[in-house]
């Protein structure tokens, strides 16, 4: 039996056959006789799933030995506030607002530090980049924020600023929840990111952060022991108990994507021109309809959130249930944004953006 296709946001569809393999090691892992849930994290099993998920990551995504990777919990809004916890030193950060997670992000570390918005792409309605020329950083923000894929509005950066290039020291934090190992990341550019796991890496419950071994050790007095990053560092993320069976299944996840090939490219380069070919095809055949519309600028499109609209939104509700009959789940857009929005995800196959384009050819058609 073929399963529907899942277009959520997050928590989000997951590579078929990683549920399957973590369907059959359910009731016992690797002979042990326990279920990955009844283990205990600090036992020799659970410490080499950990070892080997963190292993896997670093090499997936190329992370430097420099940067420490850590599996925490709290999820994105969490980090909002862990990171001016850890980094902002009580001081100031500067914030781009590109959408609603970087706008909630901002609101947040008002609570730790002086914050100030560099730029924003708010006056459009969220559909542009604001140019870097444009981007006023503080000689003494101790972080620049930014949401390098905002899920919401559908807008992502294709290409991470050189801070430096634009006079700033000040290490770059990134959420990139919703576009982690879609796409390769630029380390050399980057102090901090974070990312939960639920939209393209696993189950929710698990956060990843990877960080710049010089950030770690300033965080404020007030922040808890187990969202210091030098005490979940220097304690290999377990401080307190980690969420065991979602970085199990995180750790799948990552097997799974070492195992993708496109061509000569293989594990992220290879999901970066398969999310690519996605990406255009379903962009493409909105553009080319009368009925949908996408308002984000061509250069700025997300590959894995594309929100778009029906012309005539008395069709919403028939427009889902038609999906639904099909096999084309969670289609709706965002409550704040309405409309429609397909997150095609690194799990999501070519052939569900193809089921999906056909379905909104013969939607338009038969509604014509
Ligand atoms: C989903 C999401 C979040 C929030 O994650 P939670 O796990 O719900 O805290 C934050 N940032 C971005 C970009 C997201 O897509």
């Amino acid at each position: 039996m073929t399963r529907p296709y899942n277009f959520s946001a997050g928590p989000a569809n997951l590579p078929e056959e990683v549920l399957r393999q973590a369907a059959d090691e359910m009731l016992d892992w690797h002979g042990s006789g326990m279920s990955v849930m009844e283990m205990s994290h600090r036992g020799k099993e659970f410490v080499s799933i950990y070892e080997h998920a963190e292993a896997d990551f670093r090499e997936l995504m190329a992370v430097p030995k420099h940067f420490k990777i850590l599996f925490m919990q709290g999820g994105g809004l969490a980090e909002n506030a862990i990171v001016p916890l850890n980094l902002s030193r009580g001081a100031s950060a500067d914030f781009v607002v590109t959408g609603s997670w970087s706008s909630k992000s901002q609101k947040e570390a008002r609570k730790y530090c002086d914050v100030q918005i560099a730029a924003t792409n708010e006056r459009g309605g969220h559909t542009s980049l604001p140019p870097l020329a444009s981007w006023k950083l503080r000689r003494d923000a101790r972080y620049v924020h930014l949401c390098t894929n905002e899920t919401i509005h559908g807008v992502e950066f294709q290409e991470l600023p050189d801070l430096k290039a634009l006079g700033s020291d000040a290490p770059l934090v990134l959420d990139f929840s919703s576009h982690v190992a879609s796409r390769p990341v630029d380390w050399s550019r980057v102090g901090l990111a974070f990312g939960g796991a639920q939209k393209n890496l696993g189950p929710a419950g698990v956060t990843l952060v990877v960080v710049r071994e010089d950030l770690l050790g300033h965080a404020l007095p007030i922040c808890p022991s187990a969202f210091d990053y030098k005490t979940v560092a220097d304690s290999q993320s377990m401080y307190n108990t980690p969420p065991t069976y979602a970085i199990y299944i995180a750790g799948l996840t990552f097997q799974w994507l070492k195992r993708q090939v496109e061509g000569h490219l293989s594990g992220v380069a290879a999901m970066e021109q398969r999310n690519r070919a996605k990406a255009e095809l379903l962009y493409s055949a909105i553009d080319h309809s009368g009925l949908y519309v996408n308002g984000v600028s061509k250069d700025c499109r997300s590959r894995m959130n594309v929100p778009f609209f029906l012309r005539d939104e008395s069709r919403n509700e028939a427009f889902l249930a038609g999906a639904r009959e099909r096999g084309l789940l969670q289609l709706k857009g965002h409550k704040s944004v309405g409309g429609m929005r397909a997150s095609i995800y690194n799990a999501m196959p070519l052939s569900g953006v193809v089921a999906l384009v056909d379905y909104l050819q013969e939607f338009e058609k038969r509604h014509a």
